[in-house]
């Protein structure tokens, strides 16, 4: 039988290594659980980076795919299918937008990014504001919006012509946006940089300043959207509609799948036939997986649950976590005096995958089916998981 540690052997010599070592090498996942090629059970409250929404298995996810590629995987853009349709008018109906919006499906988050770059260059203008910390994907387009100096500068130069204003500063906003402006990229929650909501206020106040210059607001919801935060879309409390969204992560349950939409008539009008392009965008396989998803998270009343499971992480009484932020079940942990890398660590030898999302907080993004016992569990075994690393680095 082939072991862990000789599969990880062979990646070192196989593989690019943008990713470095990965931790563990999994084989299959039932539920919220995953099992690695040695046999080793671990609860996933990480599900892929927010992708797994419905966990792992999840018979309707499973059944859809399967009959899927039984009648047809892929057909191209020449033609379409009825999930493409079904799929797109369900997210237009779930995101509220107006008669004349729009859906262009894409593989990814970036690609979705990229779909409203090139959306935003249609204005005429071609300044982009986008937040500190944000992250919008790894495609240069994408990677020109995206914070991170390690990121972006080894392939500089990427697109010019982008501001970066710190999250939730008015005053900061209000200067940046003026009539040059062609879009305002916004996530409502920063993932990346560490589960970081922007507040209510702070987006009306950039669908104020769009609409009065006539610029863009895109949000990018390819991590919050498709009921992560236990909306269908985190924005949504707001009461704001933007004018583009883009989603990809949770959209497909781990079938790759990303979208734009674009909301109401004349912004969808900004791109016409033969502007933009995909081969494997919208294909039927992945539309029907996105189907699948959405059917179960509303039969299952899955956004009243994410909202309950996700309250048991709104205070985490344990000695080492200082705070808790996020909202749903998007939450970072808070560490103070412990390193979140070495904790990440123990959790895994623990049996709990969870994420390092930055050098002292731990990210959550379980699938929307965890059970409150499943997250109990782990809330039971934090304070054990942490006095290990403490003992470790005493
Ligand atoms: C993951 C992510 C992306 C990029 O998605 P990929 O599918 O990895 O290209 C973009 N924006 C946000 C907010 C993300 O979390």
């Amino acid at each position: 039988m082939t072991t862990g540690s000789d599969l990880l052997g062979r990646y070192a010599h196989s593989m690019v290594q943008v990713f470095g070592t990965p931790q563990l090498v999994l084989a299959s996942g039932h539920g919220c659980w995953v099992t690695d090629v040695d046999g080793k059970r671990y609860l996933d409250l990480l599900s892929g980076i927010a992708v797994n929404a419905l966990g792992h298995g999840h018979p309707a996810l499973v059944q859809a795919v399967a009959k899927q590629a039984e009648a047809a995987i892929h057909v191209s853009n020449f033609f379409t299918s009825e999930p493409a349709v079904l799929l797109a008018e369900r997210l237009l109906t779930l995101a509220a937008a107006p008669e004349g919006s729009g859906v262009f499906f894409a593989n990814s988050g970036t690609e979705a990014t990229e779909a409203a770059i090139k959306l935003s260059r249609r204005t005429g203008r071609t300044t982009m504001i986008a937040l500190e910390g944000s992250f919008h994907g790894r495609s240069t387009g994408a990677l020109a919006l995206t914070h991170k100096a390690a990121y972006r500068e080894p392939f500089e130069p990427l697109i010019p012509e982008v501001v970066f204003v710190a999250p939730d500063d008015a005053d900061a906003l209000r200067a940046a946006v003026d009539d040059t402006t062609a879009a305002v990229f916004i996530e409502p929650i920063q993932g990346e940089a560490g589960v970081r909501e922007v507040s209510a206020d702070y987006l009306r106040l950039a669908r104020e300043l769009t609409s009065r210059h006539g610029a863009l607001l895109v949000l990018d919801e390819i991590q919050t959207g498709v009921g992560r935060t236990g909306s269908w879309f985190a924005h949504q409390p707001s009461g704001v509609v933007p004018d583009a969204m883009t989603l990809a992560k949770g959209l497909g349950g781990g079938v790759p799948i990303g979208a734009l939409v674009t909301f109401g008539p004349e912004v969808t009008g900004l791109l016409t036939a033969g502007q933009h392009g995909t081969t494997f965008g919208g294909n039927p396989l992945a539309c029907a997986a996105g189907l699948a998803v959405l059917d179960t998270i509303e039969r299952d009343g899955l956004l009243e649950h994410v909202s309950r499971v996700g309250a048991l992480l709104d205070d985490v009484e344990v000695e080492g976590v200082s705070a808790t932020r996020g909202r749903g079940l998007l939450r970072a942990i808070e560490l103070s005096g412990i390193p979140a890398p070495a904790v990440m660590v123990a959790a895994r030898d623990a049996g709990f995958i969870v994420n390092a999302v930055t050098p002292t907080a731990l990210r959550l993004a379980p699938p929307l089916i965890l059970s409150e016992a499943e997250l109990q569990g782990f809330l039971s075994a934090l304070p054990t998981i942490i006095d290990t690393v403490r003992e470790a680095t005493a």
